[in-house]
């Protein structure tokens, strides 16, 4: 069986390959793909050590994979970004910890390298089966149920005998695990009013659209991999750039911007 980060690498080389218009954006994605999955190793192969889900308990451990990711930013990323790993990179352990607790905490998708960080860390909570984490998120069905994080895309599939949720569901961004969700409601304000309700796309991006609320101007994009089977929703949202543009210059903000960004 491929393993999940795999899939996403590659994934995103095969469409930096075809892109036009997210051609550099692919490529910094599949860079980091790569060091988060090096991140996610680095916490698998530890030995004689689980998570426990407590941030302040794991931060001694996971800490330590911090430089993969900041030589990777170094290497691939846009100027600034580079400039700020490097600067993180002779930063204080004292702050780097505050960082990464306080984004823990309360997360916020303008924090790029907390985010980037952590994600391979939950994601090890919850291929490890750890308790939930003590976040003090508020919780909703619009949050993740493992962690309490912001969805970072909504993807469509065909599940057997479940016809109720349309077979939606949301991919965190903190744990990126995915749950189940209704399909015609805001994940942002759980707007039900169809009419309320709009969804984009263009000829280019035939398996992703926007997925816009006009209560609250939020957005998410959606990955319909029952059009486009072996689309990888992270990766394919992130290859859909243009989208973002459409969606901004329309009045939405999205839910949560990715990595990139966007
Ligand atoms: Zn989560
Ligand atoms: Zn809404």
């Amino acid at each position: 069986m491929i393993d999940w980060w795999d899939k996403q690498i590659q994934r995103a080389d095969l469409l930096a390959a075809q892109s036009s218009g997210a051609k550099e954006l692919l490529a910094f994605y599949a860079q980091l793909l790569r060091a988060q999955k090096e991140i996610y190793e680095f916490l698998r192969s530890r030995k004689d050590w689980l998570p426990s889900g407590e941030i302040e308990c794991d931060l001694s451990v996971i800490r330590e994979a911090l430089p993969i990711l900041l030589k990777t930013v170094e290497a691939y990323g846009p100027e600034a970004l580079a400039a700020e790993a490097h600067d993180l990179s002779e930063t204080s352990s004292e702050i780097i910890n505050e960082m990464l607790t306080s984004h823990w905490r309360s997360p916020t998708d303008i924090q790029f390298f907390a985010k980037a960080f952590l994600q391979p860390y939950g994601r090890w909570l919850v291929d490890t089966g750890a308790e939930r984490p003590r976040r003090e998120l508020a919780g909703s069905e619009r949050h993740c149920p493992f962690c309490g994080g912001n969805p970072q895309v909504s993807f469509l599939q065909s599940k057997e005998g479940n016809s109720e949720s349309g077979n939606r569901d949301l991919i965190c961004a903190t744990c990126l695990a995915s749950w189940e969700f209704r399909r015609v409601v805001c994940a942002n304000c759980g707007e039900e009013r169809p009419a309320q309700l709009g969804y984009f796309h263009t000829p280019d991006y035939d398996h992703v659209r926007i997925e816009a609320c006009d209560t609250c101007k939020h957005y998410i994009k959606g990955v319909d991999l029952t059009r486009l089977g072996f689309a990888v929703p992270l990766v394919d949202e992130v290859a859909a750039a243009p989208l973002d543009v459409w969606a901004r210059a329309h009045g939405y903000v999205k839910i949560e911007l990715n990595l990139v960004g966007l």
